[in-house]
């Protein structure tokens, strides 16, 4: 699991995010955004493989996907 963002007045619910998802992880929010748009949520983070497919899909830069970093143990 990846760790998953969306800054969530941002969204302007185009649902491109929803459609390109190859893991179908992310739906369009039943409430709207201070904007009055459907945001776009994570609804299964189990499954998404952090490829970034929303991200770059999205036309409004609303979402980000942070990689976790490996910790070494000395
Ligand atoms: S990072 Fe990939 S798998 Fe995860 S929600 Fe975005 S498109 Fe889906
Ligand atoms: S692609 Fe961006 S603007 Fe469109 S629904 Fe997804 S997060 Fe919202």
């Amino acid at each position: 699991m990846e760790n998953w963002e969306i800054t969530e007045d941002r969204c302007k619910g185009c649902g491109l995010c929803v459609e390109f998802c190859p893991k179908d992880c992310l739906r369009m929010s039943a409430g709207l955004n201070r904007i009055g748009y459907h945001a776009a949520e994570l609804i299964d983070a189990q499954n998404c493989n952090g490829c970034a497919m929303c991200a770059q899909m999205c036309p409004e830069l609303a979402i980000k996907i942070y990689r976790r970093a490996k910790v070494k143990h000395a």
